[in-house]
């Protein structure tokens, strides 16, 4: 065959090689017709990559002196040894030396024969360099998909509103919750680039981040999974307001039970009239009035939590039961200076639980007053009731401190004080509206609340009247 030829196939050869092992075996082919080696070795950097015959080395003594002048003149050379010569035959891309071919001959090739093996060799070279970007190009993909799917936050990338592109974990979260897509697009929407997602049983971190890669605008989002660190903080929170309920119910029991003691001691051992005895002992009963108040929340609570807690209903003129827990708060209202008023010109009959009824006015309203507002001239209570044929609505509203926005939907969970300073000095357990809204859903009734802070609060229950 023509060395034309043989060049031509030899192109097509190795623009169809994948890797370094098949462009040498397509090269040892070509140079077996154009020399007649008896051993081929393909070096680089003192590491044979390719032999042959398999495993046949030849002796580096014969040529290793010469390798640095091959490599700066990168031009096949063929140097007598006693019976033929070897041949060293530079494989390059420009100035990069890439690999360098050591074969045995018996005769020198002509210089025709090395003007070809120079071109077959920077034709190797092209092909070679190509075969090592690309295998560079692999491995470093292949490396930063590793890293990138490894991580526990899902990472996806948007182009022009389309998934472009997500790692493993960003698949799985996008698969078990497609909701966050909407949220994500939401939030983009409105420049939000940092935000949780709340989703029964997980909670999601998302933050997006405008980037440009070639040239085109795109969002990476990263999603991370926060589900355990909000329950580690929720627990801690829990195990936060358990303390502060223990501290709250002792509080609350020791300072009536230390006046009990005082006042009844005083009566045992200090000689008295009949006038100071009765006065003393109104005090000891208000005192154990209290006590009872707590331990009754207490056990509606132990009875909300195992849902025991029973309603009777039965006809029940509200006004009268408002008049009573009206009565029930006046020496806490006279106390605080606060003025409840309250207007009842007919009768509203409905069928309710009358005790349970009379509990949440007294919980509500005893509230409004402890709530009151120290710097305030005025301090009122008002309750408002109307009525139509189904529903009775019953709206206690004060002037008092008021409630924080971010805690008003918080204060009917159980043990829930909003924390404030203020909320420590002033007596409770936080168990009370919890009750409150119990008892109001077991009449299938609801409980809102509204509130300004430092202006007022209104609380709004609604009952059905059958
Ligand atoms: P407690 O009164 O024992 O603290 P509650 O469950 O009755 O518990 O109330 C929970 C919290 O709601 C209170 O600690 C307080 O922070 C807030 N709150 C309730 N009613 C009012 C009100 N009328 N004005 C201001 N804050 C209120």
């Amino acid at each position: 065959m023509e060395v034309q030829q043989l060049l031509s196939k030899y192109m097509l050869e190795i623009s169809k090689v994948s890797d370094e092992k098949s462009l040498y075996i397509a090269l040892s082919g070509i140079l077996r017709r154009i020399t007649d080696y008896q051993t081929l070795n393909v070096i680089s950097q003192s590491s044979i990559l390719y032999s042959e015959p398999v495993n046949d080395i030849i002796d580096e003594a014969l040529f290793m002196e010469y390798l640095p002048w091959v490599e700066e003149r990168l031009y096949p050379t063929f140097l007598p040894k006693d019976d033929g010569y070897v041949g060293l035959i530079p494989i390059f891309k420009g100035k990069k030396l890439l690999s360098t071919i050591v074969l045995t001959t018996s005769d020198e090739p002509t210089a025709e024969v090395i003007d070809y093996l120079q071109l077959l060799s920077y034709l190797s070279g092209l092909t070679l360099e190509n075969l090592r970007l690309i295998d560079f190009v692999d491995k470093t993909r292949e490396y930063f998909e590793t890293i990138l799917n490894l991580s526990n936050d899902g990472i996806i990338v948007f182009y022009q509103g389309e998934i472009e592109f997500s790692n493993v974990k960003g698949s799985e979260i996008i698969e078990d919750y497609p909701i966050i897509l909407q949220e994500i697009e939401e939030k983009i929407g409105d420049n939000e680039t940092f935000f949780e997602v709340e989703l029964p049983n997980t909670f999601l971190s998302i933050s997006t981040k405008e980037i440009e890669l070639q040239g085109e605008p795109r969002i990476l989002v990263d999603v991370r999974n926060i589900t355990s660190e909000k329950e580690v903080e929720k627990l801690r929170e829990v195990d936060k307001i358990k303390t502060n309920f223990i501290a709250n119910v002792s509080h609350e029991l020791k300072t009536p039970l230390t006046a009990i003691k005082a006042y009844t001691e005083t009566i045992m051992n200090v000689p008295m009239t009949q006038e100071e005895i009765r006065e003393f002992s109104e005090t000891i009963y208000n005192q154990s009035l209290k006590l009872e108040g707590i331990l009754n929340d207490l056990l509606d609570f132990s009875q909300l939590e195992s849902h025991t807690l029973k309603i009777l209903k039965e006809p029940t003129d509200l006004c009268e039961v408002v008049n009573r827990s009206i009565l029930t708060v006046n020496h806490l209202a006279v106390h605080y200076d606060v003025k409840i008023e309250f207007d009842c010109n007919n009768s509203i009959e409905i069928n309710c639980d009358k005790k349970r009824i009379e509990q949440i006015m007294v919980n509500l309203l005893t509230n409004a007053i402890k709530f009151s507002d120290k710097n305030k001239k005025q301090k009122i209570v008002r309750i408002e009731m109307e009525n139509d044929d189904k529903t009775v609505k019953i709206v206690v509203e004060d002037n008092g401190v008021g409630i924080p926005a971010d805690k008003l939907d918080r204060i009917f969970d159980k043990f829930y004080r909003a924390d404030i300073e203020l909320t420590y000095s002033i007596p409770g357990t936080g168990l009370g509206l919890a009750i409150v809204k119990e008892i109001v859903e077991m009449h299938n009734g609801t409980i809102t609340v509204e509130s300004r802070e430092g202006e007022w609060t209104r609380f709004i229950v609604q009952l059905p009247k059958s």
